[in-house]
């Protein structure tokens, strides 16, 4: 029975705009996203029949709500493939934190398939077919630095921003992106992020200047409500970050450093009151 393992990584926003409220019922959006080191790793197993999934941790649904299986459906139903399929997995990304858990997942199926059923997709179809799925996903498939537009879905590549050094932290709690989208006011709006100077700076791969520059307009529902979040956001500031900003719609707090000593300093400090803190990279 083949068996293929796919790394899924978490990504961050290094900006979040929302442009306008759309007759559909979505946002059009300007994001500039970033993956990070961090990561699910999936294993997906042929099997003789069924479908099946299994995770390390217990927070990961099982069931059919699994985005996991969604991607898997979608290529079995487009393609009339029955095989059994088991998959397998690794949950390192905090669960419904802002980091795109649950699509990097179903992005890491559709590219694991893809190959074990011998698809030949393209990026492009495999992107057509993940927005199915969520908005997140096409720019799941394509990972690295990338501008997105539209609900998300229009992507253009950009300079890698890697290799800079990411503290996350996770408070534990969740956030439902329907509440902070649906309370969003956004003619409130004062502050947005400057998004062709960020795009300039990441061209120059400026770390300061990017990190100073970041900006999540959502912060303005989700940060007012949850306090704590703006405390990690000083935390990190006073540990020597260049920057910290919320991911997505929340509640993970992400800091950019310059030196691992103030990364892993601001670490300690805030593993005393914050669920889960951790150090790692923009890949
Ligand atoms: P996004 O940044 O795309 O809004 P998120 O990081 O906030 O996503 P996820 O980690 O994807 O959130 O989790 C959101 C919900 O999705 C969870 O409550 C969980 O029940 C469900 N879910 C479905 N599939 C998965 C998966 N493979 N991993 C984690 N959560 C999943």
């Amino acid at each position: 029975m083949k068996k293929i393992t796919i790394d899924a990584h978490a990504k961050i926003n290094l900006s979040l705009d929302v442009l306008k409220k759309r007759e559909d019922g979505y946002h059009d959006l300007e994001m500039i996203m970033q993956q990070l080191a961090l990561k699910d790793v999936i294993t997906i197993e042929e099997k003789n029949s069924g479908f099946t999934i299994d995770s390390n941790s217990k927070s990961v649904p099982l069931d059919s709500s699994n985005l996991v299986y969604k991607a898997y459906k979608s290529l079995s139903e487009k393609f009339n493939i029955n095989k059994g399929i088991h998959i397998q997995i690794e949950k390192n990304i905090p669960i419904a934190g802002g980091l795109a858990g649950g699509s990097t997942d179903a992005a890491a199926v559709l590219k694991g398939l893809n190959t074990l059923w011998q698809l030949n997709l393209s990026e492009g179809s495999l992107m057509d077919i993940g927005l199915k799925i969520g908005a997140d996903v096409p720019y799941c498939i394509i990972g690295g630095t990338a501008l997105a537009r539209g609900i998300g879905e229009k992507l253009t590549r950009l300079n890698r921003f890697s290799d800079r050094l990411v503290l996350i932290a996770n408070p534990g709690f969740n956030i439902s992106t329907a509440y902070v989208y649906n309370n969003l006011k956004l003619d409130k709006i004062s502050d947005r992020p400057q998004t062709t100077t960020l795009l300039k700076h990441i061209e120059n791969g400026d770390t300061e200047l990017v990190a100073k520059g970041m900006k999540n307009v959502l912060e303005t529902v989700t940060i007012n409500e949850n306090p704590i979040l703006n405390k990690i956001k000083e935390q990190m500031l006073m540990h020597g970050a260049l920057g910290s900003l919320m991911s997505g719609s929340g509640p993970t707090i992400f800091g950019i450093f310059n030196d691992p000593k103030d990364m892993s300093k601001c670490e300690e400090s805030l593993k005393y009151s914050i669920k889960t803190v951790l150090s790692t990279r923009t890949v």
